[in-house]
């Protein structure tokens, strides 16, 4: 994906995500970068800002499941729990899975480009 579209693409999915009052700064990065993740967020909570980084070797499909993904991350981030709750982190990783998988397949696919 270029960077034009990516821009494009979270800029679409934070409108329909109703985040606006957030300051995103999304960038795709590569396998070196990003470790064994594909894609990580990092927020500051009082700001509304954050940083989200994506894999940009992903294909078109995964690389806006993982936006989606990082962005229902933020939405979710005042309910933060301790990193020691497993318990609570598998749940939240679930949920947002299949929030993630099911607003992208509830998606209009043709104003993408
Ligand atoms: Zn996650």
């Amino acid at each position: 994906m270029t960077q034009p579209d990516f821009d494009k693409l979270c800029k679409r999915w934070q409108k329909r995500l109703r985040m606006q009052n957030w300051k995103i700064t999304a960038r795709m990065k590569n396998a070196e970068a990003m470790g064994p993740n594909n894609g990580f967020v990092e927020f500051e909570i009082t700001h509304l800002s954050a940083d989200v980084d994506i894999l940009e070797t992903l294909d078109d499909a995964k690389l806006e499941r993982t936006v989606i993904h990082e962005f229902l991350h933020l939405m979710l981030a005042h309910w933060e729990f301790p990193e020691s709750d497993r318990a609570q982190g598998d749940a939240q990783e679930t949920a947002i899975n299949v929030l993630a998988d099911s607003f992208y397949a509830l998606a209009p696919r043709r104003r993408n480009k």
